[in-house]
């Protein structure tokens, strides 16, 4: 069975931005880490919550969700954060590039003219705090057209809350649910057309 897509940003989600007076929240340890190709003598700050990273780690356990890193970090988020989290391994999105100055150059979070033609006609819960309007109407429509779409939006300065983790596992266990009775269904009808 294919499982839904666990869509995870970092910025803002796992790494919620600093307050005006430059704190980070104490729940979060401060990290100093290299993505890759940077230069050893200049690192990146990045301050991660370890509760996150058994939450996450529960969450995955449970083989309700596929978790796939959908963030600017790219492959360091696989590389460099998940570790620092004690997360298990999983994919990155390749995402590109793109030269922009707003994280929503089109009305709607640039990450998903290169998410959705990816997703297919996959089932997916995306974790971001960028979303806007034109995000959740697309979700709303994509799960009216039958591939089930949830978006989660935690507040950039706050980042990720246990309840966000708890609402991603009931909808996933609710589209296990809704596929294994349409599973029953299918071969319930298969057996009734050998009868
Ligand atoms: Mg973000």
């Amino acid at each position: 069975m294919l499982l839904p897509y666990l869509l995870l940003d970092i910025d803002g989600v796992l790494a919620p931005f600093p307050a005006a007076d430059g704190s980070t929240p104490s729940t979060h340890i401060r990290h100093s880490v290299l993505p890759a190709g940077r230069n050893p003598d200049d690192p990146v700050p990045i301050w991660l919550n370890p509760t996150h990273g058994s939450l996450l780690a529960a969450l995955l356990a449970g083989d309700l969700v596929a978790p796939v890193w959908c963030t600017s970090w790219r492959r360091d988020a696989a590389t460099v954060v998940g570790p620092l989290l004690r997360l298990p391994e999983f994919p990155h999105l390749d995402l590109p590039r793109p030269q922009i100055t707003t994280s929503h150059p089109s009305g709607y979070l640039w990450k998903r003219d290169h998410v959705e033609p990816w997703l297919g006609e996959s089932a997916v819960v995306w974790v971001d705090d960028d979303f806007t309007d034109l995000d959740h109407a697309w979700a709303s429509e994509r799960t009216a057209r039958g591939h089930p779409t949830l978006l989660i939006q935690p507040d950039p300065y706050i980042g990720l809350q246990r309840a966000h983790l708890v609402a991603v596992q009931e909808w996933a266990s609710l589209q296990a649910t809704a596929k294994g009775s349409l599973e029953t269904e299918h071969q319930g009808q298969a057996g009734q057309s050998r009868l």
